[in-house]
């Protein structure tokens, strides 16, 4: 065992025959449970980045529009191509980008040309500048070339007709220059969604606040803002709510008036002073889990009105890690993104890990490359669900299932990087 690795508490006891449900169900329940939103709207591409495509996009045109040199050099017909020796062709013009030659080129003639110029009518083959002897009005050219080398054809990255993007893709920077390699200045996008998020507790405080005995900061408003942030959905921050029936109830319903989606933190494990259960009860349709994994356990979901509802635990850890396993998938699926899960590599372990039977483990940890090129993933350390600092030195989760006990260094791992969960 690494002795780098704290031992914290008695509470790493086997948990094997538990009523909990495992992570795979609970992430099939709620994406199954929720509807791609319906609303979409016109925008102009640039507008679009970040967003999801809602309808999808056909080319009316080649790609390249007309076959082009792929190389400063010379252009001719591959009959003129010897087969040994070399031989040499008559200069008789230049085609440039954007200033085609407009001429016929003839056995044993060529022209200059360059990157991205149109090839003339009767070339098909074009030599780099690199490689010929040019002399005056004439170039030499040897054997070892042959036909349609350093020719880009027409259509041969999109054709006209082609579905170039389909329902559901995530507009990105590659996206952006597709759709202008187009020609296409607008295209229709779902609308984002709006979602109401808010934190709950007398013993949160927010930034700007002094801490009086008892109480801390509301961090978990800023890790959902920032997550929320990244997916590009439309904030409604609702604040701090206090551990109060009627304010719960009162957010709750304007929430459920303005949002899509509600995710609150705090509250939803068995508390004396935590209201958000009975409100749910009362006002929705919410079931509230125990989930199978480590951090995170308590977990509401359901829906007040039409807006789904997240209830996430109040750790600030279990925050970050239900939201992403859980948060996200299922709004990504009522954004309409086609593509919801997130990116898992299987890298070796290079630490000891500490884990007890019968619960999914996100362990946070650190993905590097080592001294011979090779990705392995360590342990961050201390593992409990309040050190949030835990998760801004980690880089991604380790995930060890649910019937996996202590995990020895060398260990193949399943590893969820955070850059790959956005
Ligand atoms: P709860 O589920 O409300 O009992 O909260 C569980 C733990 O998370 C307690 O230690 C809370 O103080 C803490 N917690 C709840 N909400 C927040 C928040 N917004 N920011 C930081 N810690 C929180
Ligand atoms: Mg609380």
């Amino acid at each position: 065992m690494n002795k780098s690795i704290p031992v914290t508490s008695a509470c790493d006891k086997p948990q094997t025959q538990t009523p909990w449900l495992n992570v795979d169900e609970a992430i099939t329940r709620m994406t199954g449970a929720v509807k791609k939103t319906s609303e979409t709207k016109v925008v102009a591409i640039r507008d679009a980045l970040n967003c999801v495509l809602a309808k999808e996009v056909i080319s009316t045109i080649n790609v390249p529009p007309y076959a082009n040199s792929a190389m400063d050099g010379y252009a001719f017909n591959s009959v003129d191509l010897p087969t040994s020796g070399e031989k040499t062709l008559t200069l008789v013009g230049k085609s440039f980008a954007g200033i085609p030659f407009d001429g016929e080129v003839k056995p044993g003639e060529c022209i200059r040309i360059m990157t991205g110029a149109q090839m003339a009518n009767g070339t098909d083959t074009v030599i780099m500048q690199e490689q010929v002897e040019v002399n005056d009005s004439a170039i030499t050219i040897q054997s070892g070339h042959c036909k349609n080398e350093n020719v880009r054809h027409i259509g041969e990255d999109i054709k006209n007709g082609d579905v170039v993007l389909k329902v559901g893709q995530l507009i990105s920077p590659a996206e952006l220059g597709v759709l202008a390699s187009l020609g296409i200045a607008e295209v229709t996008i779902y609308k984002p969604l709006r979602v109401a998020f808010f934190s709950t507790g007398d013993e949160l405080r927010n930034v700007d606040e002094e801490l009086e005995e008892g109480q801390i900061y509301d961090s978990n408003r800023y890790t959902i803002f920032g997550m929320l942030k990244n997916l590009g959905v439309e904030l409604i921050d609702m604040g701090i709510l206090p551990d109060d029936r009627q304010t719960i109830e009162d957010a709750f319903k304007q929430a459920s008036t303005q949002a899509d989606a509600i995710i609150t933190s705090g509250g939803v494990s068995v508390g004396e002073a935590d209201y958000v259960k009975e409100t749910l009860d009362k006002l929705g349709k919410v079931d509230f889990w125990k989930i199978a994994m480590k951090p995170g356990k308590p977990l509401a979901f359901g829906f007040i009105d039409n807006a789904v509802f997240f209830g996430l635990p109040g750790n600030p850890v279990s925050v970050m890690a239900t939201f992403y396993q859980f948060a996200l998938p299922t709004l990504k699926t009522m954004m309409g993104l086609k593509a919801t899960k997130a990116t898992v590599v299987k890298v070796p372990c290079k630490t000891d890990l500490r884990k007890a039977p019968g619960r999914t483990d996100f362990q946070r940890g650190i993905l590097q490359t080592n001294e011979q090129g090779e990705l392995v993933v360590e342990s961050i350390g201390m593992q409990a669900s309040h050190v949030l600092s835990g998760m801004s030195k980690a880089n991604c989760f380790i995930i060890l299932p649910q019937d996996w006990g202590n995990v020895e260094a060398g260990t193949l791992v399943d590893v969820q990087p955070f850059r790959g969960l956005m």
